[in-house]
């Protein structure tokens, strides 16, 4: 007998006729002979309609009491799951991540699985239930309180699951079939790949591909768990997560496996620094002090007569939500710094290119350059990584950016992928 666990998105049970395909994709698996654990997340965009909700009471709500507001939208779907397994017939059981032994560290509304201890979840599938796991939450024994995982995290609950139960397989269900060459949202054309290597996985995840949860497929790298990407709407095998790039190239031929695009972040300049050793250092403390997740950096070669005179700016990215903080940080230390002004932009779009293959093959930086002028899209950083290369553009043009990059690696389909539920958002 297999040991499968099986995440489903919001998409896929944003509603009550949807919760009942569910349940019966569920039942069906386990009727071949499995047993299956099941995490699922909150209905539809909840997530996003409780945020919004919390906004509107408050200016800037405490972690904890999110946590507390978020971790209910996976209760009700865990609840209703079980109940709609039930009603088919089969056993389910529910659990909330505590309950199932999810343990994280206290830093509330991004915390990070220390360890699992899932044995309610076991004896559950032991005596023949489906067990259903709200995803996303934890708890931690320190503060005693409710966490959760960060957007997008019940991917990561699902895997640290299936290595905690010693799982055979974990399926990321969603509503479109796999992971493709790019966003379908963003680029209509783009590919269902049969496999992808776990690498080029976690560069697409880190650069803002939200089919996965980076956290997940860094712990499924790390686990050596089997990860495979599914629709719950159609029977397409989906995509599967392979550690081996060599196994990857039998099924995928491309030097590039995939774009993605990222509309979340700004972009902040700190103009005129005095270009002497530590003052970088200087920047980026205050930046870390704030507490600020920082992507890319560029620093300008110095300008100015004189040695003892000369200054340049370092520019970096941020994610748009931490820029106020950050710029209020700065500025308080201005004195200190010594810069001129600062500089901002949240209207800026990233877009990288992914692939294994660019470790070995050259001409990638000239066919995304070439593409990108083409369109007449202007490049205002860069950055690269063994097998990435990020630019950032305007905003309004990063969409366009992106399908003309995907049609200069050759990537587009035949036909219009998809998309069978869900908003986007
Ligand atoms: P779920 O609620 O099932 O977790 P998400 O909305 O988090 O679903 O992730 C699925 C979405 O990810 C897709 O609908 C698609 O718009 C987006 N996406 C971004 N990049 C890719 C990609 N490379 N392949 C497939 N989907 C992608
Ligand atoms: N419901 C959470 C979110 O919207 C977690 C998840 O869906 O993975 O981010
Ligand atoms: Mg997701």
């Amino acid at each position: 007998m297999a040991l499968i666990v099986q995440k489903y998105g919001g998409s896929s049970v944003g509603d009550a006729d949807k919760i009942k395909h569910v349940a019966r994709r569920i039942i069906d698996c386990q009727a071949e002979g499995n047993q299956v654990c099941v995490v699922v997340s909150a209905m539809g965009d909840t997530t996003d309609e409780l945020l919004d909700l919390a906004n509107q009471v408050a200016v800037n709500p405490e972690g904890r009491e999110l946590d507390m507001l978020l971790t209910a939208g996976e209760r009700i779907s865990m609840a209703l799951l079980a109940m709609a397994i039930n009603e088919l017939g089969a056993k389910s059981l529910s659990f909330t991540g505590s309950q199932a032994g999810i343990m994280t560290d206290e830093v509330h509304g991004n915390a990070r699985i220390a360890e699992v201890n899932p044995d309610r979840v076991a004896e559950a599938l032991d005596a023949g239930n489906i067990a259903i796991v709200a995803g996303f939450q934890g708890f931690n024994r320190d503060s005693r309180d409710i966490t959760t995982l960060g957007r997008g995290g019940s991917d990561t609950t699902a895997v640290a699951l299936a290595s905690a139960l010693k799982a055979d397989l974990c399926e990321i269900y969603s509503d479109v079939d796999g992971v493709y060459t790019a966003d379908p949202r963003v680029v209509p054309t783009a590919k269902k790949l049969e496999a992808i290597d776990v690498e080029s996985m976690l560069e697409l995840a880190a650069a803002g591909a939200k089919i996965l949860h980076i956290r997940a497929v860094e712990f499924a790298r790390r686990h050596n768990v089997e990860l495979r990407v599914r629709s719950t709407f159609s029977n397409d095998p989906g995509t599967i997560v392979l550690a081996d790039e060599n196994g990857v190239k039998q099924m995928e031929e491309s030097i590039v496996s995939g774009i993605a695009t990222d509309k979340t972040q700004a972009k902040i300049t700190v103009i005129g620094i005095p270009d002497v050793p530590g003052k970088a250092a200087a920047v980026f403390t205050t930046v870390a002090e704030a507490g600020a997740n920082i992507d890319m950096i560029v620093q300008n070669t110095p300008t100015g007569s004189d040695v003892t005179d000369r200054v340049s700016d370092i520019t970096f990215t941020l994610p748009k939500g931490e820029l106020k903080k950050v710029l209020d940080a700065l500025a308080q230390n201005r004195d200190v710094l010594g810069y001129r002004e600062l500089e901002s932009d949240d209207q800026i779009g990233k877009l990288s290119v992914v692939g294994a293959g660019m470790r070995t093959h050259s001409g990638v930086s000239a066919i995304l350059f070439r593409a990108l002028a083409e369109a007449s899209i202007n490049v205002e950083m860069i950055s690269t990584s063994e097998i990435r290369i990020s630019v950032i553009t305007g905003l309004d043009q990063v969409d366009d950016a992106a399908r003309a990059v995907h049609k200069a690696f050759d990537l587009d389909g035949d036909s219009v992928a998809t998309i069978y539920a869900g908003t986007g958002r």
